[in-house]
Formats: C-alpha cells, structure tokens, sequence
C-alpha cells in the first residue's frame, strides 16, 4: 500500500509519515499541490492523503484536477476545523473521506484502514486466500493457524499480493508498494523477497509470470 501525503506543516507531516511507516505502509511527502498533481500523474499511489491549506494551491483545485483524471482514487483530505463548512463542499468534489484538525494519529490511521478494506473490496482487517490469513490491525499472518515469521519487507509484499489476488503485480508495481522515494532498493531486492516469502508459505502460493510479473490466484 502506497500512500502520498501531501501537507506542508511540517511538524504534523513528520507524526503522520511515523504513524503510517508502523503500520507497514509505504508513504512518500510532498508540500505543495502541483508536486502533488506531478507525481500522482508517473506513480498514482493507492490512497491520497490531502491538506486543503496549501502553499501554491488551495487543497479542492487540487481535488478537482485529481477527479478528471483519476476517478478512482481515494482521497482523504485533512482540514481546519474553523474551515470546515465551506471545505464540506470538499466532498461533492470528489473526497472520500476528511477529517479535521487536530486528530489523534490513531484515527487517521483507522479511515485509512477503511480506506484500504474499500480498496481491496473486504469488510473485515483480515485477508484469507486459500490457507493463508492476513491481519491487517495486528500485522499477523498464518498458514492453517500457524502465525510465519515475516521480516517488514515480506509481509508488505505478501500483502500488496493478496489484496490484488488474481492480478498481476510487475516488478516496479512492487517496489512502489514497498520502498519509499530515495530509500536504496537493489536490483534484485523483489526477487530476494519473493524467493524468501516461498519458502515460509504454501508451495506455488505465488506464481511467476515469466516477463510480467507475480500473481496469487484467487482460490
Ligand atoms: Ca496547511
């Protein structure tokens, strides 16, 4: 899961960037709407994280530019209270969720959650396909009951895996999901995880598509 934050008080970015990072979420910052609208275009990420004060560009025109080309996007806009009548408007523009500042870390982090269930189309924290559970509120994983023991890395792969189940996710599609921007990723790094991920899960649990990519089949 690959989320853009996009917020230009620094402190509240770095709280946010800490909070999302323990939850095994990639989350790459900008500060000014058109950085935003330039790397949603090259690398959409999964969910929008999107301040309405901004620097160069109100939040909304933001929003609006965002919708006529990506309507799938989800978006949750972060918003003064003292600017939240006329920010409501903020919704009909295309937001799927907002909430207003100050906020407990803790809740932003459970409308991401939703966010994500919408995402991958389920209702609960929890993920299973075929033998394999995956817990999204307590980062666990297990095989018939037996909890694996997943480094950081092979759990976000396997994860970004199961919640795109019958898809194939490239190479590059996973580094996106799994390493922020300017972290150092070698050029074997997914096929080092992959290799390991095999060994602790169901034998042909992830599949190769020889020069696509890997998939995990919905079963
Ligand atoms: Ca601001």
């Amino acid at each position: 899961m690959y989320i853009l934050l996009v917020e230009d008080d620094l402190l509240l970015a770095d709280g946010i960037i800490r909070a999302i990072q323990r939850e095994r979420f990639t989350v790459n910052h900008v500060q000014q709407g058109q950085a935003a609208l330039n790397h949603i275009n090259v690398e959409p990420p999964d969910i929008l994280i999107l301040d309405l004060g901004l620097p160069d560009m109100d939040g909304l025109d933001v929003l609006r530019k965002i919708r006529k080309t990506t309507l799938s996007l989800p978006v949750l806009i972060l918003t003064a209270r003292d600017m939240l009548d006329d920010k409501l408007a903020g919704l009909d523009g295309g937001a799927d969720d907002y909430i207003t500042k100050p906020f407990e870390l803790k809740e932003l982090i459970a409308r991401l959650r939703v966010l994500e269930r919408r995402l991958s189309n389920v209702n609960t924290n929890e993920i299973i396909i075929g033998n394999v559970s995956l817990t999204t509120s307590t980062l666990q994983v297990c095989v018939n009951d037996e909890i694996l023991q997943l480094s950081k890395r092979e759990y976000m792969l396997l994860k970004a895996l199961m919640e795109s189940a019958g898809a194939i996710l490239t190479k590059e599609n996973l580094e996106a999901k799994l390493y922020s921007w300017g972290e150092q990723i070698a050029s074997n790094a997914i096929e080092v995880h992959i290799h390991n991920l095999r060994k602790k899960l169901p034998s042909a649990y992830i599949q190769t598509v020889r020069g696509l990519g890997y998939i995990i089949k919905k079963q």
